[in-house]
């Protein structure tokens, strides 16, 4: 695969095929793929296949029985050159300190290609967090912040939602923080409800800024938002803030889907009629339509843009072949398989990558640290003015090295963000 696969969501990621590879294998692939475009530093390049630290850390809980539970929580850090560490909490039993530090790399270079000043760190905790009461979540968050409590702080390391973890968990996991520091410290994580500091925008800006690239990829194919037909899988955060943008601005969204299948109209759905995986779960198929597809289906119709929106390795050898579409957006972390990348490649189609596409959610998470270290509050007017502004510089940037390099989005973007760390590895020197 391309990028490793993560869910924000609860959903579970497909089961692995041949194709898929783990996500320190994808981003190290990927760091020495860019490597070979960017003049860097071997010993650079070295360091960055490296974590900086891993911390494990055992999680004791006591559960609503009055038995103890041990559990066992990671943060991997991979490299803070360009700022603190940034990167999600994720709380699912297959959590590992490999998965983490595969993930933390993959968070360096999204921030990189966004020019924010952190760098990438991911972790959590191994448990089913369904097999948990509100109560038992709330203690082992409390516990887990304070065994962390060393290694995070706004300028050091700060954590955000991830898979299995929401706003609730940051909350839990910032007032731990703040007891034990002594003062209010908004800032230690992102994603928070706005009314502890959290930000306007937050939520939906990861779909934001995957319908500013589809735009953006539309235009730059020769082609008009008010022409395009557009289909979309998977109809949560990320797919049914896309598909609403995208229809508001002219888009035609002939699809979407949820996990049971897709409705289909060719003259347009009404997005906002349809219920999005927050407002009811899986009720896509209850909207009236013309037409009901299955979710592969979705991704192999004759559409101008297809954004797969739902999970991770859902474009692979097995599809690539069938995909029509001339554009695929990822808004999904890691949707399509490095073979398929290859297909897709040789035939033509235009991929934009995940860590371009999907990385207004991690935007718009330093915009709510600037205003949690700044005690200001933005407006959702500012928070989408300079998101859009963000997006618009990161696209300029990696368009810049797709047709200077004749790369793919991917590896342009990839070729920014080791770029930016490289140079400023070099400026800041090695402590020998
Ligand atoms: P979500 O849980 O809000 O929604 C997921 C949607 O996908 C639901 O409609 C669900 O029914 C559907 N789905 C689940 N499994 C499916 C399957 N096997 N086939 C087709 N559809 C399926 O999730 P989300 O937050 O929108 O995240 C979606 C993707 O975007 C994930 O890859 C996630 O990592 C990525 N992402 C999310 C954020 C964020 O902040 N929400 C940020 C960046 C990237």
């Amino acid at each position: 695969m391309t990028s490793p696969s993560l869910t924000d969501g609860t959903e579970a990621e497909p089961a692995p095929e041949s194709d898929h590879e783990s996500a320190l294998v994808t981003a190290r692939r990927q760091l020495e793929r860019a490597a070979a475009h960017v003049d860097v530093d071997p010993g650079v390049v070295e360091r960055l296949k490296h974590p900086t630290r891993v911390q494990q850390v055992t999680v004791p809980l006591e559960r609503e029985d009055g038995t103890v539970e041990v559990f066992t929580g990671y943060r991997a850090q991979h490299d803070d050159v360009r700022g603190p560490y940034k990167g999600g909490l994720r709380y699912h039993p297959e959590v590992t300190a490999e998965e983490c530090v595969g993930l933390s790399m993959w968070m360096t270079w999204k921030c990189a290609v966004m020019d924010l000043p952190f760098g990438g760190g991911k972790g959590g905790i191994a448990v089913d967090p369904k097999s948990l009461t509100d109560d038992e979540t709330e203690r082992l968050t409390r516990r887990f912040a304070e065994e962390l409590r060393d290694v995070v702080g706004p300028t050091k390391d700060v954590p955000a939602p991830d898979m299995g973890t929401d706003a609730q968990t940051m909350a839990w996991f910032m007032d731990a923080y703040s007891m034990q520091q002594g003062e209010t410290v908004p800032g230690v994580v992102t994603g928070k409800p706005p009314v502890i500091g959290g930000s306007y925008g937050r939520e939906a800006a990861p779909g934001r800024s995957t319908a500013i690239a589809t735009r953006e990829a539309i235009d730059y194919h020769g082609g008009e938002l008010q022409n395009a037909t557009i289909a979309i899988q998977g109809f949560g955060s990320v797919g049914a803030n896309a598909a609403r943008l995208l229809e508001e601005w002219g888009g035609t969204v002939v699809a979407v889907s949820d996990v049971n299948g897709a409705i289909y109209d060719p003259d347009g759905l009404e997005t906002h009629e349809i219920p999005t995986h927050e407002e009811e779960p899986e009720a896509v198929l209850e909207h009236d339509a013309p037409e009901t597809l299955s979710n592969e289906a979705v991704l192999e119709l004759d559409v101008d843009v297809v954004i797969p929106a739902a999970v991770g390795n859902v474009i692979t050898a097995d599809n690539a072949d069938a995909i029509e579409a001339d554009i695929v957006v990822e808004g999904a972390n890691g949707p399509t398989t490095f073979a398929a990348d290859t297909v897709l490649d040789e035939r033509g189609v235009t991929v934009i990558p995940d860590i371009l596409a999907n990385a207004g959610g991690v935007t718009v998470s330093y915009f709510e640290w600037l205003q949690d270290i700044n005690r200001r509050k933005w407006s959702l007017e500012r928070v989408n003015e300079e998101l859009e502004t963000h997006m618009l510089d990161a696209w300029a940037d990696v368009r810049e090295q797709v047709e200077l390099g004749g790369l793919t989005w991917r590896d342009a973007a990839y070729v920014v963000a080791l770029s930016r760390i490289a140079e400023a590895k070099s400026i800041r020197g090695l402590w020998p």
